[in-house]
């Protein structure tokens, strides 16, 4: 079916969600990073981009808060451009685990890669195939650098955010060190689980987000700035890791009940992409069991649900400025 959405029924459908949504209680915010536990629970922001660099935007929309594992796809899209798609299947893999993104298991049970970028295993391994190899320095400017691309402004690392996971990512070393031990890390292991963890640490705000989230709708073409980030055959490549793994093991619900592939981060950002349509984003501390922002995740679906749409509906869906 063809159908026509208009700019002022998206910006309804994104004040509706956020009034709707508002007042949901429930979930809490990460707390074995120290610095997430204390961030107000009550922040909450939408914000909707269009490939036309429209941009609907509501509540707390301009507020850094941590990327933490939204991270995974942005430096996911780095690797994918300097390496290709066929080294990212082949030396890290396109499988969901279906187990908690910090999963040491996940990796014991699939010995011969781990699985995906978009798990905390992949996205070391992803960190230690950033080019130029063996150069801490030369790699996080990559990183960052593809960060400010993608987001059409400059982001930055939150000093305090990046201290706490440091003395606090146990469980990442270990994962790491495991790494090391199957062949799976292609650098240095302390720097490669350090530039995940500064990745990590980087303050984002939804609007950012949403850009971002944009640019991979709209084929590598950031709506904004209009620089062509990455080739447009890396943006189905993208958009199905976040479609098999986004929400960790509660992906395939999440799939099911929203219609639009999403990554979530623990610092309670969302970041869902409908390929051609829109990139949306939102933010809200609290999060559920398997470290989905509560609120974010409500506020997304609700927009979908507004306007009809779904990335399976087969519709072929048409935005006017009205
Ligand atoms: N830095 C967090 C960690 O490695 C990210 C996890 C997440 O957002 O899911 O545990």
């Amino acid at each position: 079916m063809d159908i026509t959405i208009t700019h002022s029924q998206i910006k309804e459908a994104v004040e509706q969600a956020y009034n709707e949504c508002k007042d949901i209680k429930g979930g809490h915010n990460a707390d074995y990073i120290p610095f997430l536990a204390n961030i107000d629970p009550n922040l909450f922001g939408i914000s909707l981009t269009l490939p036309d660099g429209t941009q609907f935007n509501v509540g707390d929309t301009e507020y850094k808060f941590g990327i933490e594992s939204v991270s995974k796809v942005l430096t996911a899209i780095l690797v994918l451009k300097q390496q290709g798609a066929e080294a990212v299947l082949k030396q890290i893999g396109a499988d969901a685990t279906g187990l908690p993104f910090n999963s040491i298991f996940a990796i014991l049970l699939e010995n011969d890669h781990p699985s995906t970028p978009l798990v905390n295993a992949g996205a070391i391994t992803a960190c230690s195939m950033v080019e130029p190899k063996g150069d801490s320095w030369g790699k996080w400017e990559a990183i960052i650098n593809n960060f400010t691309a993608l987001c059409g402004s400059e982001a930055q690392v939150l000093d305090e955010l990046y201290k706490s996971e440091s003395e606090t990512n146990f469980n990442n070393r270990s994962i790491a060190w495991l790494l090391k031990n199957y062949n799976r890390i292609y650098d240095d292991v302390p720097m490669s689980l350090d530039l995940y963890t500064r990745q990590c640490s980087v303050g984002i705000t939804a609007s950012q987000l949403s850009v971002c989230a944009g640019t991979i709708a709209n084929g590598g073409l950031n709506p904004v700035t209009k620089e062509q980030v990455f080739a447009k055959d890396l943006a189905p490549k993208i958009t199905t890791l976040i479609s098999t793994v986004g929400f960790y093991q509660n992906t395939g619900d999440w799939l099911y009940t929203s219609g639009i592939p999403a990554k979530s981060g623990v610092g309670g950002g969302v970041l869902g992409v409908l390929p051609g349509v829109m990139g949306i984003a939102a933010f809200a501390p609290p999060l559920d069991p398997a470290g989905n922002s509560v609120k974010a995740q409500a506020a997304v679906k609700a927009v979908m649900n507004k306007l009809g749409l779904g990335v399976f509906n087969g519709d072929r869906v048409t935005v006017v400025a009205d």
